[in-house]
């Protein structure tokens, strides 16, 4: 496998996806596409199962798949390769090379995969062997890495190899204004079909702001994400400030439980329930979709304002996921965990960004049902209010959660200050970088209670 891309100093790489509105014409090139990088991948992989079988059984030694050599390999041989059975016509010079390329690539990317795991160099789930691609079945898709590739000014349309200039179903104004100002550049375009749509996605190194400063350094915010509402910032004795589920989007998780119910009603594999299916997919991209941007524009905003945030740290969401919650209610929690894993996944990256930091909380802290009047801990089950059992003060779940995370910022940094690129990491985990920190819990006050009361 090729080495992953390391980006130079200073720039990012990040990947922004669109959903394009081809013409049918332009539709049908796709298609093809789709179909020439499958058969790219197929042919590739055949020469590699006989190579592999031809060493098997007379012992010749042949050369190990590499992408140069058997793109080579392609090259002399596509002429027999594609031809059309019907009419005997040669079709390859109607694909972008880039096309048979990605093809040619990914199978010998699949065949490594696999030698790495046999070997046990890569962790996780036993790889297979690369399986043949069926029309289909396959994950449509291919991707272009040379060629003219470009956002237009208009931010309505993006240009390709050999495709040509297609129109984006949305605006490209969050990437084209970064290639315009100089500041971003194109790695690669991958198009694709998700549902109904075609979609691409286009990976770009972007350079982030030199001089990083926030608006405000000395103020400390935790955020917690709910169930109710998408989030709910604090300082560690006030509510500042929320994230609320939109109207709009409030409007699309009705329609798409009502069309999930709907569809359970139906017969599987009837065109009926292909249809509801279909619609079903398309709102849940709209939702996600809708999700992703809000999202974005918040954790901006944190993350160029406050000195230090503090989020729920992983695993914390799903430790509290309840068995046997009423079915509405469970989706909402699923929602809400995905909720969190993306604020923090997006919190990581931005922090370092703008020049603020990023404490996770220990996955243990009971955020949502410590009083924090009085650092009493007591079991508050779904409420959305409750009382404490000890001073009798009433909370509101997220935003006691949110004042006793704020906090946390500074029980986890007794005896080594909060300061900005001098933080100690106490455990380092996968998807972190080096800006982000981990508090390590210090008893003090209210988290003796903590303690004595579970
Ligand atoms: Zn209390």
């Amino acid at each position: 496998m090729p080495p992953r891309y390391s980006p130079p100093e200073g720039q990012i790489i990040q990947a922004f996806t669109f959903a394009l509105d081809p013409t049918p014409d332009q539709a049908a090139q796709i298609a093809r596409f789709f179909g020439a990088r499958r058969k790219a991948f197929n042919w590739t992989l055949d020469q590699i199962k006989a190579d592999i079988e031809r060493h098997g059984e007379t012992g010749e030694s042949t050369d190990k798949p590499s992408f140069y050599s058997l793109r080579k390999r392609w090259n002399a041989e596509k002429s027999s390769v594609c031809v059309n059975t019907e009419t005997g016509e040669i079709w390859w010079s109607e694909v972008s090379k880039e096309v048979f390329a990605d093809g040619v690539r990914g199978a010998v990317d699949g065949y490594w995969r696999w030698q790495k795991s046999r070997a046990g160099e890569i962790k996780g789930r036993r790889v297979g062997f690369p399986r043949f691609k069926k029309r289909g079945r396959d994950r449509d898709r291919f991707t272009f890495t040379a060629g003219t590739m470009r956002l237009e000014a208009d931010r309505r349309h993006l240009t390709l190899p050999t495709l040509g200039t297609i129109r984006t179903h949305e605006n490209t104004r969050r990437i084209e204004r970064l290639i315009a100002l100089d500041r971003a550049k194109i790695l690669g375009i991958t198009v694709s079909r998700q549902g109904e749509r075609t979609i691409a996605a286009v990976r770009v190194a972007v350079a982030r702001p030199q001089q990083a400063s926030v608006a405000q350094p000395d103020s400390v915010v935790g955020i917690d994400v709910g169930v109710r509402r998408l989030a709910t910032v604090a300082t560690t004795t006030d509510v500042i400030g929320e994230l609320a589920n939109s109207r709009v989007l409030e409007h699309r998780l009705k329609e798409l439980r009502r069309l999930q119910r709907q569809r359970s009603r139906r017969t599987r594999g009837s065109r009926q329930y292909d249809e509801t299916a279909t619609k079903i997919a398309r709102l849940h991209a709209e939702v996600a979709h809708l999700r992703q941007h809000k999202i974005h524009v918040f954790t901006t905003n944190l993350a160029k304002t406050h000195g230090v945030l503090v989020v729920e740290g992983l695993d914390a969401a799903s430790l509290l996921q309840q068995k046997g919650l009423p079915g509405a209610r469970s989706r909402r929690r699923g929602l809400s965990d995905a909720a969190i894993g993306e604020i923090r996944r997006q919190l990581r990256y931005k922090c370092p960004w703008y020049g603020s930091t990023l404490i996770e909380s220990d996955k243990f802290f009971p955020s949502s049902k410590t009083c924090h009047d009085c650092g009493h801990v007591q079991d508050i089950g779904w409420f959305e209010h409750w009382t404490c059992d000890e001073c009798a003060s009433s909370h509101q779940r997220d935003e006691n959660a949110a004042i006793n995370l704020a906090r946390w910022a500074s029980l986890g940094s007794v005896g080594a200050p909060v300061k900005r690129g001098a933080e100690h990491q106490t455990e380092s985990h996968s998807a972190a970088g080096k800006d982000t920190r981990k508090g390590s819990p210090t008893l003090v006050g209210a988290i003796n209670s903590v303690r004595s009361a579970t």
